[in-house]
């Protein structure tokens, strides 16, 4: 069984592409390396590892760059000729696993994850099964659907089931191996896309959904099925939500896929997220009894392809002096004067803002040098867990009581360690900036007092109809309020 997987979410929004050497910097493994890399770690293969001790696995290549802008086309074709050759190698092959994202967009390639299955089967032929993994936030299509033997997403949002995911993955190739009726699928598309603020698994209204689909699950006749609330930062003409189950027959997967679909469809109001104004944030805040206060600016969101360096509520800190305030900014250049001028100096520096003129201006500051390192942190949290981050060359910085963290790298704040490392403990802090819509729950969920949301312009803006959109699908509810849907 050969394993692999070309993992991006792609923001077409967001200024600039995404090259074979952002997938470099941030994971790109081959062979026995992606074994060593992922093995006892909660991601996609490394529960594929954790359920395959009996297979002969032959990994061939993974790459994942942070989520960011379209990929280019040389990038892309490098990587997947790569991993091609490497499952040419691997042959003959009696099953294949892919991790993708299932929201990847190439220069000339709408639809890059439908490219890569189809690439994949052309090698392994029609009768191998490939069970193919994919983010809660995929635009399934159908040509996806049609190139794999069977499409497992995410149950989770903040997204923590990976190695789950991965592990099902392999029963599933268990079940296609033992010469049972191949699963029948039943996709269902709708009109429907939302800002990820609402998406949580464990609130409503998905909360329901998901639990409509645990129950589906519980019927015999259904293998599995999955929820794809699809990436509304990616605009392809298969934009949107999805349903898709597996069942033994049509009409099973049929029913269980329109009985989803119609709960999703039925709680598209409630999709709804509040946002404030940065000043009323700020002063929220820091006017709050209980702390920390978590300020969450989903339109800077980098795991979402976001610069990660938005500028609004920065100003908004220094300018109310907001003491043990911390906010993360990723400015390789601040980084550099920072480092230059070393740990305990002063220096003024012109931090974020640089990428595009879509997250505010550079913010001029004096500042005191507090730390220095090279970045790096083990995740300790519940997501991916046990795996490595590098932030690149990080200066913590302090101006006005404001703590800036400053990384070389776009850094998700997925992980408490983000600021741990750099001996900042959240707990104690006043004021945490996060740029991330939901997963930043899965590093400081639990210590936050009080959750504000920020309306800030941005490629990852929540006010969907703040993006100028040429290929996506109409109507699509709410953009088009008049949109419907029935099964
Ligand atoms: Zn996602």
């Amino acid at each position: 069984m050969a394993i692999g997987g070309i993992w991006h979410e792609t923001n077409t929004f967001a200024t600039g592409l995404t090259r074979y050497e952002d997938f470099e910097a941030y994971q790109l493994v081959r062979k026995d390396g992606l074994i060593e890399r992922y093995i006892g770690t909660n991601t996609e293969l490394g529960g594929v590892i954790r359920g395959a001790t009996d297979f002969d696995l032959q990994p061939t290549l993974f790459a994942a760059a942070v989520p960011s802008g379209t990929i280019e086309y040389q990038s892309f074709i490098q990587l997947l000729d790569e991993m091609t050759e490497l499952f040419q190698e691997a042959m003959p092959l009696d099953a294949v696993v892919l991790a993708l994202h299932g929201a990847a967009v190439v220069e000339t390639i709408d639809d890059a994850d439908a490219y890569i299955l189809a690439q994949v089967r052309k090698i392994v032929g029609e009768s191998v099964p490939i069970v193919a993994t994919f983010d809660y936030h995929a635009n399934l299509s159908d040509d996806m659907v049609r190139s794999a033997s069977a499409l497992i997403g995410y149950d989770t949002y903040p997204h923590t089931d990976m190695a789950d995911r991965g592990e099902e993955a392999i029963k599933l190739i268990r079940h296609f191996l033992a010469g049972q009726r191949n699963p029948i699928c039943a996709h269902r598309k709708l009109p429907l896309l939302t800002s990820p603020l609402k998406q949580q698994t464990d609130q409503p209204p998905m909360r329901e959904v998901m639990q409509k689909l645990q129950d589906l699950e519980k019927d015999p006749t259904v293998v599995f099925g999955s929820v794809a609330m699809g990436f509304p930062y990616s605009d392809v003409s298969h934009l949107g939500a999805s349903v898709i189950v597996y069942a033994e027959n049509q009409e099973q997967a049929d029913t269980a896929a329109d009985s989803i679909a119609t709960t999703l469809w039925n709680s598209r109001q409630d999709f709804q997220q509040q946002l404030l104004s940065v000043e009323t944030c700020v002063d929220l805040a820091l006017n709050s009894v209980e702390f920390p206060v978590v300020i969450v600016e989903p339109a800077d969101n980098i795991g979402g392809g976001s610069a990660g360096d938005g500028t609004a509520i920065l100003d908004a800190l220094l300018k109310a002096n907001a003491r043990q305030s911390v906010i993360v900014i990723c400015d390789p250049e601040a980084v550099a004067v920072a480092t230059q001028a070393g740990v305990g100096c002063e220096c003024s520096l012109r931090i974020g803002g640089k990428t595009d003129s879509h997250h505010g201006p550079p913010v001029q500051a004096s500042v005191t040098v507090k730390a220095i390192s090279r970045g790096e942190y083990t995740h300790k949290g519940s997501y991916m867990t046990g795996c490595i981050t590098s932030m690149g060359q990080t200066a913590l910085v302090e101006s006005q009581g404001v703590q800036i963290v400053l990384t070389s790298r776009r850094s998700m704040p997925f992980d408490a360690e983000q600021l741990r490392c750099l001996g900042i403990e959240p707990e104690e802090q006043k004021i945490i900036i996060v740029k991330a819509a939901i997963a930043w729950k899965a590093a400081f969920g639990k210590i936050a007092k009080r959750v504000l949301v920020a309306d800030t312009p941005g490629v990852c803006a929540a006010d969907l109809a703040r993006l100028n959109y040429e290929k996506r699908p109409k109507p699509l509810y709410p953009l088009e309020q008049s949109a419907t849907y029935f099964t």
